[in-house]
Parts: C-alpha cells; structure tokens; sequence
C-alpha cells in the first residue's frame, strides 16, 4: 500500500485531543508538569497538522521537472517563535485557543513557553524569516538554507547599567518544529590543496585532495503560508564530524586528540557571530561561510540531478540563488569549483552557468561591513577556492582592460584581490563579478550604491544594478503581534488585507475626524496595546509607565550611525525643561530604548550605560513628577518587538543620512499606527512619500549634506550657538549622571565632541528637539493624532514583503508560483 498522508482535523476537540496525547503518551508529563511541554504538546500536535501539506509542496516542487526554484541564502534566519504564527497561517487561533481552555490553559501562555530562534542579529537576519513567510503565502518554490547555530544571538542582561551577554543556548529543550534529515547529509571540505591531473580525455583538470572534511546534516523547518495549504522549508545545516575521524587516531592511542578533532568540526556550527554591519575577519566565521555555500550548493545539485537531469547547460534555467549580503558569496566560487572539478563542465559553460544563476543583495553602504578576507587565510582554509578566484579576477580584469586599455587605476580600483601589505579577497566585488543581479534595500541606498561604491562596476554593467526597498511581513507583524488592531480592520474592511496589504488604503477614509467611533476604537486597541507594554517594562525594568502617555520608542541594535545618544541627548534636553519648568508645549512622555550592543563594541555598551544612568537621574528627581519616564528594555529581540511595535506612538528612526541601509523595524512601526519621527534616509523617504509630510516628523540633515560638511564639520560651532545644547553637553560634563563613576561618559563626549564625529550628532541637535517639539504639540490635539496614527497604517501597504517578493521575483527570480 502507498504511503500517504491525510489531513488531519483542526478543529478543537481534535487538537486537544493530540495535545493530550503527546503531553501524556509522548513527552511522560501530565496537567500539573512543568509548563513548558505544554508548548512542545501543542506544536507536535500542529506539526502533525502541518506535515501533509508539507510533502505536497516538497512533492510538488521536487518531483516536477523544469519547475524552476530559488534559494536564498543567508547567515541569519531572526525567526522569533513559531507556534503563534502557525496557528495564525493556519487559521486555527481560535479553535485552539478554546481546546486550551478545556484544560485550563491560557494560550497565550503556552505561546510564551516557546524560545526565540534567534539565529540573526538583527534588520538582515529579520528580512531572511519575513521574506520566507512572503515566500510560502504567494506560493513561490522558494527555498532558505542557514546554519542551525547552537547557540542563537546571545542574551542581554543589565547589571549596574551595563550589558552582559549569556550564552543563548535555545535548542536546550529540543526543538519541536524541525526534523532532521541525516539522509541529505552533504561533506564539505577544508584545508589540503590543489592537485592537477589528465582525465581519460586527457583534458588537465584540478583535485582537491588531503582535505580535512567535516558533515553537514540538515535540519528543515517548516514555512507555513497563510492558509493556501503551502508549507515551504528552511533547512538549516549542522556540522559534525565525519565517521572516520576517530579511527586511526584511536588505534594509535589518541583517543582524547581524535574527540578533540570532532570537537572542531562541530564548532563550525557552534555560535553565530553577534556582530551586526561590522565584520571581524575570524578564520571560524569564513568557515561558516563556507561550509553553507558548500553544503547548500552540493544539496541543490543532488536534489536537479535527482531529478534526471544530466545537462548542465540546464542548470541556470532551473535554479537562482540569492545571496543575502556578501556572507555567502563564496557559492560564486564554490559553485564553480563544483561544475569544474566534480562534475567536469568546461570553465566557460561554468562560467556562464554561474553567472545567470548567482544574485546578489548589498545590505550596508558603511565601509566597516565589506568583508575582505587575508589571501594567506583562503591560501591555509580554501585553497582551490582561492585559485579559482585567481582565475576569474583574470578573466575578469582583461574584459576591465579591453573597456579602458591603459587604466590601470581602475584595474587596481575593481581587482578582487585588493593589493597591499597583506592582500586580501575582496567578497564584494566577487558577488558583483559573479552575479546577474545586484540590489541594494531602499531606493536611496540603491541610488547611492551606484554613485559610489559600486560606480566602476555600474560603468561597466549598468543593467545588472537594481533596487529592492525591503518590507515585513503583515502576518507577523500587524495579524499575529497585533490582534485588537487586526480586528478592528477587520470589522471595516474585511480581512482580504492580510494577503494583500494595499487593501489597508480602504481604512482612508476612516481616518476623518468625523469617523467618531473608529477613531475611539483605534484610539482604545491603542491604549490597550500600551497597557501591556507598560505591564512589560515594570516586571522588566521597574518603570512605571502611564498609557495616556506618548509612549516614544527607540529599539533596534545599538550603533552610532542610529544615534541612540541623539535620543539620549533630547531626554536629557527634556529632564532641564522640566527642571526650569518650561513646560509650554509639553507632552507627558515614555521613552523607551532598547537593543543589544556588539559586545566588542566598546562605545555601544557605553551608550547602553548612559542610557541606564539617564534613566535612574530622571525616573528618580521627584521634580519630574511623572512628565517624563525612561527605561531601557533588556534582551531586544523579535517577541518583544511583537509588544512593543503595537504600543508605540512615536518610532525614532533618526540614523545619520545615508548610513542606514533601509531599516524595517520603522516598517512594524508604521504598519502598526505609530508616527515616525526621522531622517531623511532608507526606507524612510519612502515612508514619508507614502503617508505624505503631514503626518511624519522629518529632520536633520539630509546624506548629500552630511557628505558636504565631512572635512569641515565643526560640532564646537553647533554647542557655541545653541544653549540648549550647550547646557546639556555641560550636564554630561559635569559628571550629572555618574556622580560615582567619574569620566566614564567622556568617551562619549569625546565623540561627539569631535571634528571627526562621522555621525555628526550634533549637526542634527537642534532640528531634531524642534521636530520633537512639533511631536509634542500634535500630540495634545488627540484625535488628530488618532488620524494621523490611522493613516500611517492605511499608508503602510507598500511595506509588506510580499510586494517585495513579488519584486525580486518579476525581475530576478522568475518563478511561476505552484497553487496547492
Ligand atoms: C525589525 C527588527 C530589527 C531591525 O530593526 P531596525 O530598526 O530596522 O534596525 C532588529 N531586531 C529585531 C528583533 C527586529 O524585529
């Protein structure tokens, strides 16, 4: 008899039912055990309900020849938790929140069981799981490969004021939703070096031999869409060592050296490097690069060969991969060590195979970020990796000097081996070279991209260059994070929104004043939201927060090109108005700041103190009377997003113009009715085109004239001709907020203090306190801001990733999408 498997029921009594069964039969615990294998019950019990329709849709894409397919690889998959999603995608929330009740379980409790799997950092990582949801709804053969770090993004705890990281160990309970798939096991290799030899054709090829190989078992999530029956999958890669690892050591008597080489092998996996934007050039992390483009690549090939196909000219017409920055662009080259020395292709079909199936996305125009790996390092880890880039910077550079023969400026400019005391791999220009499509996130970084970075290579290939503004998902992050909101719209205009979120423009003409009783309904989801915010930042910070305040809120990782001090900066502005009671125009106002630091990132962490000792000062001074309330929110990560982007009147998205790429959380934000108060950067210029100048608080300098004043920024100019700036840089000075710890914001103050304060903070002081003001008077006029918080999500549906998908699919992926 065939195997195959029927849909299960979703209705409550058989999901209680399962539950009950993997609770009892399953995990041994019963209604009085630990709470926690009340989550593991619940989604084994939906897992089940997933499985069908997850190997229809593998079945459906893998045994169709011709069905052409993308990947989209990545370093960082910021997942967050599953099982509310699911049940949202699934559309069986409230089925399965009365079977909970049957048994006296809330849950929404259950759902807070669940650990975050948090294998990103942070925007880039965040985009990878939004476009995978985005991916799965629309139906396109979409598949994500990533690591299964042990150990996720580290968590954040505050002592004295400061961070301190703890390992994030999050598969320490197992993990319900992934199934491990040791029959797909891939062996990539490292180290040994090159060998030529004649095939029987007598054509010279090259080997790879003496490697030291190491396993790559993959471990596939589901992607579950909203409720078209497609289940997509993530399959994410964990190292081990190889079988025979052990055996002649052990028989020569090494037994502890050989574990110790096992032990090697599965560090590959073992942590994800918690650095956002800046890269540190650790030989571990190019082997985690490595190890997914190899083991990704070599499953795709299995996986078309499978299938029967044995052209390879084929190839490229059946796969596209997207690469998500320059983490993995070392597939350029390993995809044609592949064609050339496994499968013998000639290095001019490889070539052409390579090039029309790699693409490229550009997450950062900040020079801190663009990895450049020692040639000595590649020489020792990636030897035939290396001689096949050797060979097409080669290749690459004769076209460079039939186009401007003689330029040898620009020969050097484009090399990908950048020249120098110690040369280097420069991962940038091997992505561009080896691509046929190369986007940056938001129309501004698009534009600049081309007018600098990438201008050489635009020069030479103008049409490979285009721009991708990212998005969210709405599932997530309006549906699942924001329920009272969600049906509130709803209840107007149906619920077709939640796949396509243009339809959120029909919310308009709801937005007029006269529209009494929406607008006392959005302004009560509103408040409600804030009460479970403020429940959160009193058991997490000890801060009372009041609902009826403006809640202003600034959560993201802490960099100085965002300007956190910016924020500080105006708190501390607002603690003097207080003091001096200028109060004309106040607002009673949270603010709320929150975000994990790199933990080498010296400045960072001291950002993070001064907030906290800000935070003390004001939250303490009786004089402030409840006018003004901070707090910095712990260990940032995507469930507390999914509080805090609901509750928040005010989104500060106020990074240096031209430094932040696109931004997403101003997205959740925006979607989620808050007003943003911004610079003139990233998506953000797309956020103010699309809800239009009234009802967004720009500021600040704009990148043109940040780039204008470099070389000539005098910040004492700025601190001479404000007092109110002046009184605030003395208030620092003067040791205000560290009576006991003195100078230990002077390194703060040194920068931005300094001629060479590439941030220039204090450039934008003063427009950013009048732009707050500004934020300050709208908001005493409540049912203006009420229409301004509506419009804001009615403007927001060109922000949804699945129009961004729809995107990267017209011009780049080409995938016709598969219906259930
Ligand atoms: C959305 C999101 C980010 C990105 O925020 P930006 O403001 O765009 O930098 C980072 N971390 C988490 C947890 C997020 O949900």
């Amino acid at each position: 008899m065939p195997l195959s498997l029927n849909r299960l029921d979703c209705n409550g009594e058989s999901i209680g039912k399962d539950f009950h069964h993997y609770l009892s039969c399953h995990l041994g615990r019963f209604q009085d055990g630990p709470p926690v294998y009340f989550y593991h019950a619940l989604a084994y019990a939906l897992r089940n309900r997933i499985m069908p329709d997850w190997s229809r849709t593998a079945a459906g894409v893998g045994s169709v020849p011709g069905v052409r397919r993308a990947y989209y690889l990545s370093l960082e998959f910021l997942m967050g938790r599953a099982l509310g999603n699911t049940l949202l995608n699934l559309g069986i929330t409230n089925e399965t929140e009365q079977a909970m009740l049957d048994y006296s379980l809330k849950l929404e409790e259950i759902c807070e069981h669940e650990t975050d799997a948090g294998l990103g950092n942070g925007g880039l990582g965040r985009l990878a799981a939004c476009f995978m949801d985005s991916c799965a709804t629309l139906q396109l053969p979409v598949m994500g490969y990533g690591i299964r770090y042990e150990y996720g993004m580290f968590r954040q705890h505050i002592e004295d004021g400061h961070q301190i990281e703890d390992p994030d160990h999050w598969l320490r309970d197992g993990n319900p939703w992934e199934v491990e798939r040791s029959e797909y096991t891939q062996r990539v290799h490292f180290g040994g070096r090159s060998d030529a030899y004649h095939d029987a054709q007598g054509v010279l090829r090259m080997h790879w031999v003496d490697t030291c190989d190491v396993l790559a078992v993959p471990y596939d999530m589901p992607i579950v869409g909203y409720r078209n029956h497609t289940v997509n999958t993530l399959r994410l890669w964990r190292a081990t060592a190889t079988d025979e690892f052990d055996l002649s050591e052990f028989n020569a008597g090494s037994y502890t050296e050989s574990v110790r080489d096992k032990n090697n092998a599965e560090h590959i996996t073992m942590v994800l490097y918690p650095n956002d934007i800046s890269e540190n050039g650790k030989e571990l992390r190019l082997r985690q690069q490595y190890f997914l483009a190899s083991a990704s690549l070599k499953d795709v090939l299995r996986r078309w060969q499978s299938l029967g196909h044995v052209e390879f000219a084929q190839f490229a017409q059946d796969n596209v991969f997207q690469m998500n920055d320059t983490h993995p662009t070392i597939a350029v080259a390993e995809l044609m060590r592949i064609l050339l020395d496994e499968k013998g292709v000639s290095w001019g079909l490889a070539w052409d195979i390579t090039t029309r199936c790699m693409a490229y996305t550009n997450h950062t125009l900040l020079p801190e970020a663009l990895e450049k790996w020692p040639v000595s390092l590649f020489e020792r880890l990636l030897p035939r990796l290396l001689e096949i880039i050797y060979e097409i910077n080669a290749h690459f550079l004769r076209e460079v000097s039939l186009k401007w023969p003689g330029d040898v400026d620009r020969q050097r400019r484009m090399s990908i081996i950048e020249e120098g005391e110690v040369r280097h791999v420069r991962m940038a220009w091997l992505a561009i070279v080896g691509s046929f499509s190369i986007n940056g996130v938001a129309a501004l970084h698009s534009q600049l991209l081309k007018e600098g970075l990438f201008r050489d290579f635009v020069d030479l290939w103008p049409g490979k260059f285009n721009n991708k503004t990212n998005g969210v998902t709405p599932r997530r992050w309006l549906a699942h994070a924001n329920p009272g909101m969600s049906a509130l719209i709803s209840s107007r205009i149906g619920e077709d929104w939640v796949a396509d979120l243009t339809q959120l423009e029909k919310l308009k003409p709801l937005a007029d004043l006269e529209n009494k009783a929406f607008h006392a309904d959005w302004h009560a989801t509103k408040h409600a939201n804030k009460e479970r915010l403020a429940a959160l930042v009193r058991a997490e910070c000890g801060v009372t927060f009041d609902p009826a305040a403006l809640f202003d809120v600034q959560v993201k990782r802490i960099h100085e090109y965002k300007r956190q001090l910016l924020n500080v900066l105006h708190v501390i502005h607002l603690y003097k108005r207080i003091k001096h009671g200028h109060l004309d125009g106040w607002a009673d106002r949270c603010v709320l700041i929150g975000g994990k630091a790199a933990p080498g990132y010296a400045m960072a962490k001291r950002i993070i103190k001064l907030v906290n000792s800000v935070a003390d000062v004001v939250n303490n001074d009786p004089d402030v009377d409840g006018r003004l309330k901070v707090a910095f929110l712990p260990n940032y990560r995507v469930s507390s997003m999914e509080i805090i982007a609901p509750a928040t009147d005010l989104s500060e998205q106020i990074s240096t113009a031209g430094k932040e790429a696109s931004g997403t959380g101003n997205m959740k934000f925006m979607m989620n009715g808050a007003a943003t108060i911004g610079t003139y950067d990233g998506a953000n210029i797309e956020i103010l085109e699309a809800v239009g100048e009234d009802n967004f608080f720009l500021f600040g300098l704009r990148a043109n004239d940040v780039e204008a004043l470099r070389g000539h920024y005098q910040p004492q100019t700025y601190i001479d001709a404000d007092s109110d700036l002046r009184e605030v840089i003395d208030l620092l000075a003067a040791g205000h907020f560290n009576p006991c710890e003195p100078g230990i914001f002077d390194m703060i103050l040194d920068a931005v203090r300094s001629p060479h304060d590439p941030w220039m903070t204090l450039a934008d002081f003063r427009a950013y306190v009048d732009a707050q003001q500004q934020v300050a008077r709208a908001w005493q006029d409540q049912a203006s801001w009420t229409r301004m918080s509506i419009l804001n999500t009615a403007s927001s549906g060109f922000f949804s990733t699945d129009r961004t998908m729809q995107e990267y699919n017209r011009d780049i992926w080409k995938l016709q999408p598969l219906p259930h």
